[in-house]
């Protein structure tokens, strides 16, 4: 990994061009199928590579181009869930919706992501970050009439998780993530086992490792329950002590127009920070100046070598240019505050 100061990265997905899949739009179908299909993904994670690089990106992706959903695609390549049996459950407390079912036991009968995450390292020598869902947020998404636990089936989840995490550690992966919006939901489920089933995920791994947790998408459902936090978002109170006791290197969190206090950062002291000073959840593009000045603000509680700015949450449901604007910005606004330090 560098040594630069201010890595830039995204926290995973951003849009993809309307000749793979509909814009804007989550689980979007696919516009083509077979042959055409895979190769207009690997043509689609070049060109998202490219808006990485051409934004002075230090940490890339694959945009989460070959991935119809963060959650979904991983389970969709699992044996024990059944995706035509399909049963209404409230995810993350929040939004109903008709989830597939787990009707034996799980297992990952091939790797998921790892041939694509092969083609991105052999077209790129910068450090490259993948993401996967955490166990705690794959098993909010599932209807589970086999193991009835949620506390089983996130152990399940987790032994899967490892298999492929070490898999895209040995394809060159530097850093790999786990997106956890259930953390900030199921405080005594993250403390009881969330953590730990996180911990089991990352075992005998020794690339980095980071955990996202996040309010989501900029989507209706979620811009409503936010509506409901009131002035001050403390959910990060609630997992950072017991995340800053685990083995996790580096967390991934939401800062840019949120109502969360920046202090809570001081509660995962120690720890690789990415903070979010893009906000995923408007079209309108951030200031170099805007971004630079939740860098600073970041700085209060986290050390400078420990910093890495990064983005809210995924860009997958915003428009292309306002993506592209935004990644931009943030290369731009970190440039700001670096060299403020470095004394240029
Ligand atoms: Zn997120």
């Amino acid at each position: 990994m560098s040594k630069l100061l201010l890595p830039t990265s995204t926290a995973g997905s951003l849009p993809k061009p309307s000749w793979l899949a509909e814009p804007e739009k989550l689980w979007s179908p696919w516009k083509l199928e077979g042959d055409a299909l895979t190769e207009a993904k690997q043509d689609a994670l070049l060109v998202s590579l490219q808006e990485q690089l051409a934004a002075n990106l230090d940490i890339v992706s694959d945009g989460e181009q070959t991935r119809q959903h963060f959650v979904t695609t991983f389970i969709e390549h699992l044996q024990g869930v059944d995706f035509n049996q399909r049963e209404t459950v409230r995810i993350r407390n929040r939004y109903d919706a008709s989830v597939p079912s787990v009707v034996g036991a799980v297992s990952r009968p091939n790797s998921v992501f790892v041939e694509d995450a092969k083609f991105l390292r052999a077209h790129t020598d910068k450090p490259i970050k993948w993401a996967l869902p955490g166990p705690m947020t794959m098993i909010d998404t599932l209807y589970d009439g086999y193991y009835k636990s949620r506390e089983k089936l996130a152990w399940e989840f987790a032994k899967i998780l490892n298999e492929e995490a070490k898999e895209l550690e040995a394809a060159g992966v530097d850093i790999i993530q786990f997106d956890e919006p259930a953390f900030n939901v199921f405080f005594d489920e993250v403390n009881d086992w969330g953590v730990a089933t996180l911990e089991r995920a990352i075992e005998g791994l020794s690339c980095q490792t980071a955990v996202h947790i996040c309010y989501g998408y900029g989507i209706k459902a979620n811009t409503d329950w936010k509506k409901t936090l009131g002035s001050e978002w403390r959910q990060y109170e609630e997992s950072f002590p017991k995340l800053q006791q685990s083995k996790i290197d580096i967390v991934s969190l939401e800062c840019q127009n949120s109502h969360v206090p920046m202090e809570l950062i001081e509660l995962i002291r120690g720890k690789t920070v990415m903070v979010g000073a893009i906000d995923v959840a408007t079209n309108t593009i951030e200031t170099p100046e805007e971004v630079a000045q939740t860098l600073r603000r970041a700085l209060d509680f986290v050390d400078a070598d420990k910093l890495y700015p990064s983005t809210n949450c995924g860009m997958a449901p915003l428009p292309r240019q306002v993506a592209r604007g935004k990644l931009h910005a943030l290369s731009a606004g970190a440039k700001i505050v670096r060299d403020e330090l470095l004394g240029k």
